[in-house]
């Protein structure tokens, strides 16, 4: 008891001075640099070995064996191949399977123990692929799913188990998970890049999609979390009233994090689990939201990122728990405040660190003062092309309340570039070529004890789905409890499908600059600089022809439009049908989704709405009688429906039109009940942690 008392006051100590010795454990539990070449030394290698993927195949018992003894020496005595089953976002558990096998070899004669773990335990596994989401593509008698090693994305460990990337695929080699499609699509771009880039006198070793991952949470009292049994099912709040103070003053975003609340406790603790696993989430800070928070971290190549911001996404829910707390991921867990979104900034360089979305790193490289308008061309008609798909990529369920609300970007694709470098690809268009230079200017503050500063032309445009922020473009629509995996699945493949259309062409004998001038003129209207939020804006890009999609039912419907699985094919990203199993499980997802929410919301009425209004003697009962029955007439209908398409179509309407009309009578009913009497926690007792 005193050790765990005094273990405690250590924690708690206020730190007297910063010292980098609270990080020598950063990255001691992640198998790469330093930690893995001193344990593959002792196995006459070293780090240099896992920098060619091949290894896998000629290495893997060096590998293991290091791997074996790093994880004892760190206390692990088990491993996982952990992979990413499809699904469009999770809410609960739902990013990753693993199944946990002990490192120990068990002795039937001796009936003794020892440690085993070989290069074949390592580099492969199986296991049964058919109870996971796989849209037809495996039947329950033809089950077998197959764990790769990514080598990508480095080996970790997280309490007693060696967690192992991996890509899962079917017995016939379809991607059952959400990695396989990306790395295919990292393939392409690094392929189709390559190919541009050298029509254009550059030729780098090889191109990487760089990508960094803003992640916005809730941490709300876990003694109340309990007592809502939508937010333990599905994440969200599916009645509530608003608390009489909401996002008024503007005086959450990025106010001081009280020491008198354990969320900034929680935070901190959260960052050190993460650094020792060598994710470096390094900024942390309150958003717009009462009770909302925001991590982010520095940027890295994609599968990495991914893996680790799923792992921040773990991490996040385990420790708030420890602090009393609840993590929410899902993107819309309260009505009338905003919702939880995650960036995905995202850029393409090379292994040698040069950045080809900086104008001025990519001029320099390349000695081609022209190559990065033709790259940014190629980006823009992907985007113009393509933005269904952008679309479909950030179509979850919990997206759905959150996009075009006022606090993400709307439905529309467009693209912001800012007039600096719109200007500069206006005149690149119509034929002054040359380098362009970023303009910077002088910021005066009318005082002489505040010296002027030097900043970006351009300014923000947070209402943008995509804008392009200087050297990298910032994906803003994505959602918060989103696996990332297939918003960069398109990024890339469609940018790798104009890039190889650009190098086609090109090495066909087509002058560069006149490729990327047609480009540009045939996807012009695709850039915005102005107000998305703006209702007249909008109206107006639709006219122009820009992609509108303002159900998500009908964007997971794009994956399997004939545009799209001519993309994916061309790309070799994802063949036909598994484009068609991917749209039946996101259909899947959003029609459970709705059916879980429907559930909670008929449980709620009938536990909680009604008793409360039958004892205070107020309120609609017998509406509210009538509304459980019309509840579950929508979701019998939703199981009668033929398809996945037709079930989810029936799903949205059930979700957006009538519970959103019943809702409205919950709450009102929430507003007459006197407190005492009213038995679910309110967003006055959730979102307001003092
Ligand atoms: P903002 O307020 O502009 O969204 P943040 O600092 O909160 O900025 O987050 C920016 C994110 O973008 C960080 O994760 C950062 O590492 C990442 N980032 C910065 N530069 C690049 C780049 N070239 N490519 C990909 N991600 C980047
Ligand atoms: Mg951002």
């Amino acid at each position: 008891m005193l050790s765990r008392l005094s273990s405690i006051a250590a924690r708690r100590a206020p730190a007297r001075f910063a010292s980098l010795a609270a990080y020598e454990d950063y990255g001691s539990t992640v198998f790469k640099g330093d930690v893995a070449d001193a344990y593959l030394k002792k196995q006459g290698s070293s780090a240099e070995l896992l920098n060619d993927p091949t290894w896998t195949e000629h290495s893997a018992d060096i590998v293991a064996a290091a791997i074996l003894d790093w994880a004892v020496d760190n206390g692990a005595d088990s491993y996982c191949h952990w992979f990413q089953p499809m699904a469009a976002s999770g809410v609960r558990h739902g990013l990753t399977g693993q199944v946990q096998n002990k490192m120990i070899e068990f002795d039937r004669v001796t009936n003794k123990i020892k440690f085993d773990f070989k290069g074949k335990d390592l580099i492969r596994g199986e296991t049964d692929g058919s109870s996971f989401p796989n849209g037809g593509l495996r039947a329950t008698h033809t089950a077998g799913g197959y764990l790769a090693h990514d080598t990508s994305s480095p080996i970790f460990l997280r309490g007693d188990i060696v967690h192992i990337p991996s890509a899962f695929v079917s017995y016939y080699g379809t991607a059952l998970d959400e990695k396989t499609p990306l790395l295919r699509s990292n393939e392409a771009l690094n392929t189709q890049g390559l190919r541009l880039l050298k029509a254009l006198g550059y030729e780098p070793k090889e191109l990487v999609a760089n990508i960094g991952l803003e992640q916005e949470i809730f941490l709300i009292p876990r003694e109340q979390y309990l007592r809502r049994m939508d937010l333990q099912m599905t994440g969200r709040t599916i009645m509530g009233k608003d608390a009489p103070r909401g996002q008024e003053m503007c005086d959450h975003y990025m106010a001081a994090m009280s020491t008198a609340q354990p969320a900034l406790e929680a935070m901190q603790e959260m960052q050190q689990e993460c650094w020792k696993m060598g994710i470096p989430l390094k900024t942390r800070h309150r958003e717009v939201a009462p009770g909302q928070y925001e991590f982010a971290p520095l940027f890295g190549t994609n599968t990495t990122q991914i893996d680790q911001n799923i792992m921040v996404m773990q991490v996040i829910e385990e420790v708030a728990a420890k602090h009393g707390l609840a993590a929410l991921l899902q993107e819309k867990p309260f009505a009338n405040i905003n919702g939880s979104g995650k960036h995905n900034n995202w850029s393409i360089g090379t292994t040698d660190g040069i950045n080809i979305l900086n104008p001025e790193q990519l001029s320099k490289a390349s000695g081609n003062d022209n190559a990065f308008a033709v790259v940014m061309s190629a980006i823009i008609s992907a985007i113009d092309t393509h933005g269904d798909l952008m679309r479909m990529s950030i179509a979850t369920p919990g997206n759905d309340f959150r996009l075009g609300a006022c606090e993400a970007p709307p439905a529309i694709t467009s693209t912001y570039l800012g007039d600096d470098m719109t200007n500069y690809l206006e005149a690149f268009k119509d034929g002054k070529t040359g380098a362009y230079s970023p303009g910077t200017k002088n910021m005066q503050m009318g005082t002489r004890y505040v010296r002027p500063i030097s900043i970006p032309a351009e300014d923000r445009n947070r209402t943008s789905p995509f804008p392009y922020g200087g050297a990298r473009f910032e994906f803003r629509a994505v959602g918060s409890a989103q696996n990332t995996s297939m918003v960069n699945t398109v990024l890339n493949t469609m940018t790798a499908q104009k890039f190889k259309h650009f190098a086609d062409a090109i090495e066909a004998g087509a002058d560069p600059i006149k490729v990327a001038q047609d480009a540009l003129n045939d996807s012009w209207k695709v850039i915005f600089n102005g107000d998305n939020y703006d209702e007249a804006n909008q109206e107006m890009l639709t006219k122009n022809g820009l992609w509108r999609i303002d159900s998500a039912v009908e964007a997971n419907h794009k994956m399997v439009d004939p545009k799209n699985i001519a993309l994916f094919e061309e790309m070799k990203v994802l063949q036909a049908d598994e484009c068609h199993a991917r749209e039946n499980v996101l259909h899947d997802h959003y029609t459970g989704t709705v059916e879980m929410e429907a559930l909670c919301m008929i449980d709620m009425i009938n536990q909680h709405v009604i008793p409360s209004c039958k004892d205070a003697e107020v309120g609609p009962v017998s509406d509210l009688a009538t509304s459980v029955d019309t509840l579950k007439a929508a979701v019998a209908a939703i199981h009668a429906a033929e398809t996945p398409y037709e079930a989810a179509t029936l799903a949205r309407v059930l979700r957006l039109e009538t519970m959103v009309d019943i809702r409205e009578f919950c709450d009102a009913a929430e507003g007459v009940v006197p407190a005492d009497l009213w038995t679910l926690p309110t967003y006055k007792e959730m979102l307001f942690l003092d």
